[in-house]
């Protein structure tokens, strides 16, 4: 499961992909990422 996504080749990176070149996009060499969300909503409190 990736959590980053390079910001110029729009590319899934995983962690240990990251973690090889030490953060950067192993595909296209770029150090800008996005962080992946993951889908976790806020609980809200009913009280
Ligand atoms: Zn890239």
């Amino acid at each position: 499961m990736s959590d980053y996504i390079c910001a110029v080749c729009k590319r899934d990176l995983d962690d240990a992909a990251l973690n090889r070149v030490g953060m950067q996009c192993t595909y296209c060499g770029s150090r800008i990422f996005y962080k992946k969300r993951p889908n976790i909503r806020k609980r809200l409190l009913a009280r």
